[in-house]
């Protein structure tokens, strides 16, 4: 991408070179060209690009949840690997470029539903005793695995949440694109980025 760049300046060294023109004319010229410099440098997030996503992700109060710390998550855009409102919010955005995106909790890890907890006897854990906070697996005869949550364990009986630990918070992003390329030919096909 920055072959048109070292292009142009070769172009405008020769000029100013050989053709012996004034300082004046070669800043008329660069002013003609800054647009389509800039063009050539500047990578908006779009589809068909990778994106390199540089974010801290907190709940509602402030808390935070998660974070890239410098070592950004580079995706296809477009191929669903984020929430798509996030990717919504996003699209767009230049090289550098920083934002808050919030997302409804429907949007994000999904609205709290207090159906999903249940109590259990403990001895479907078998030999395993069940932690407080810890995350199992419920394995189905289909081959599912759906994950749940310890909430409580008493008197022989396991209360579990199948919800998600975040599931019912509104959550915040801080976005700040790191880097955009094109996607190479192979990384449509698969659908992924590669990395180098
Ligand atoms: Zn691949």
């Amino acid at each position: 991408m920055y072959g048109k760049t070292a292009l142009a300046l070769g172009e405008l060294l020769l000029l100013y070179l050989y053709k012996n023109v004034s300082t004046f004319d070669i800043l008329r010229w660069c002013l003609n060209n800054y647009k389509n410099l800039e063009e050539v440098v500047m990578q908006v997030v779009d589809n068909q690009k990778i994106v390199s996503l540089e974010y801290v992700m907190s709940l509602d109060d402030g808390k935070i949840i998660d974070s890239t710390q410098g070592e950004p998550f580079v995706f296809l855009f477009g191929a669903g690997e984020i929430f798509p409102k996030l990717e919504e919010g996003i699209k767009g955005m230049a090289e550098g470029e920083e934002k808050d995106i919030v997302l409804e909790p429907e949007d994000a890890f999904g609205e709290y539903d207090p159906e999903a907890v249940q109590t259990i006897p403990q001895q479907y854990f078998g030999d395993e005793t069940p932690v407080v906070g810890m995350q199992y697996y419920a394995h189905f005869e289909e081959g599912n695995e759906i994950p749940f949550f310890v909430k409580e364990v008493k008197d022989g009986n396991v209360t579990i949440d199948f919800n998600h630990p975040f599931a019912g918070h509104k959550i915040r992003f801080h976005v700040k694109i790191a880097a955009v390329r094109d996607a190479s030919p192979e990384e449509l096909e698969h659908g992924h980025a590669h990395h180098n």
